[in-house]
């Protein structure tokens, strides 16, 4: 870890802002409290551990998507850790287990397979099953876990009632980036297909998507939602989060190394939409570039593009008010979350450094990164 200032900053970098981390986690907090439900972070999404002393004291634990995740969540979070894999490997099982404290199988035959040497393992632990409410508004196709054969939890069809006295809570996860209104349907067809069942549970985990910290995302319901829920069923009931908590805490900065002329302006990043942005391809979504307008807004406008080889490497057309010059700094908003977790380094592209600036305003350098990392992961 090594200090720095805003204009020294290495490029590119990921700048977490501690001040806007904070901002989300009391809405989170204020939601614990009122709702009485627990609040994990789901890994998936966001994972800049060297920032979860900050997180800790607000949230209950982590959830994990598998051995990895598992660990770092008892390493770097050490409070409750809650493990979902669409399926668990026999060769994993024993450390996954010794390590959650709820354990969540995708489907009866995994629970029916594994239940008895994960509690031998560790007698203190919760099982669960995720089930697939078969309904959800999701955006997107690529993120709808009840869309057309998904293999994502368990149909009420394929349920099977001789893991019931082992499972002591169901899981459900069909949300993406979704107001309270859309848990309030997913939450209905939940509790109309597997009503006989919610009540011999102990906990009820909601899943994440919920777009919590998003402005105008309605708190209240969801405060609303989830008391009448444990009022009606005394059970306890989790969310795991994890866009919610990076929501708009932090920027990718990246530095203008050339710009070439082909029909339009095109300015190279030192960055790439491919390998650190991965979503602004995949989703796909435009991330919005601090200062800049759609294309033909503002006077100047470019294409921002990525320093690999791919052509279709591509952040988007962007305009500016004054003309880019080599050396200028590009800031994309809102990259801390589905960013880090993905990037790669496709093309032995550079990933960008890790940096946070404090509340106090300090900035810590907590990560670079540098040939090793590339050549590491190759063999
Ligand atoms: C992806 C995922 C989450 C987190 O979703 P966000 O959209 O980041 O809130 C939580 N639980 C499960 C099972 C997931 O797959």
């Amino acid at each position: 870890m090594r200090k720095t200032s805003k204009t020294d900053l290495p490029s590119p970098c990921w700048l977490l802002d501690e001040s806007l981390l904070i901002k989300n986690l009391e809405v989170l907090k204020t939601i614990k409290v009122q709702s009485g439900a627990k609040i994990l972070l789901a890994l998936k999404g966001y994972a800049l551990w060297k920032s979860f002393d900050t997180i800790k004291p607000y949230l209950d634990g982590c959830c994990a998507s598998g051995l990895h995740e598992t660990k770092l969540a008892e390493e770097t979070f050490q409070k409750e850790v809650h493990t979902y894999a669409p399926a668990f490997k026999e060769e994993e099982i024993e450390e996954i287990a010794s390590i959650s404290h709820h354990l969540v199988f995708n489907s009866p035959a995994q629970f029916k397979h594994f239940a008895h040497k994960a509690k031998k393992t560790n007698p203190a632990l919760s099982l669960g099953l995720r089930v697939n409410p078969e309904y959800s508004a999701s955006p997107k196709e690529i993120y709808n876990p009840c869309g057309l054969h998904s293999r994502l939890g368990t149909t009420l069809n394929n349920f099977d009632e001789s893991i019931l006295d082992d499972c002591e809570g169901l899981h459900f996860h069909a949300l993406c980036e979704q107001d309270s209104n859309a848990l309030e349907a997913v939450l209905k067809n939940f509790e109309t297909k597997f009503t006989a069942y919610i009540p011999k549970m102990k906990w009820i985990n909601f899943g994440g998507g919920h777009h919590i910290t998003r402005k105008g995302y309605d708190v209240e319901k969801l405060i609303g939602l989830i008391r009448n829920f444990k009022k009606k069923y005394n059970v306890d009931v989790y969310l795991e989060p994890g866009e919610a908590v990076g929501w708009e805490t932090g920027t990718l900065i990246a530095t203008v190394l050339d710009i070439v002329h082909n029909g339009m302006d095109i300015a190279i990043l030192d960055t790439s939409a491919e390998a650190h942005m991965p979503d602004t391809i995949i989703m796909p979504y435009r991330a919005d570039v601090r200062g800049a307008g759609a294309a033909g807004e503002k006077r100047f406008t470019y294409r921002l593009a990525g320093n690999t080889c791919l052509a279709g490497d591509i952040m988007g057309d962007y305009s500016f008010d004054e003309k880019l010059n080599i050396g200028d700094k590009v800031i994309f908003e809102d990259q801390m979350h589905y960013t880090m977790v993905k990037a790669t380094t496709f093309n032995g592209i550079k990933l960008p450094s890790i940096a946070i600036q404090r509340v106090d305003g300090s900035i810590d350098v907590v990560r670079e990164f540098g040939y090793e990392d590339f050549k590491n992961r190759l063999s």
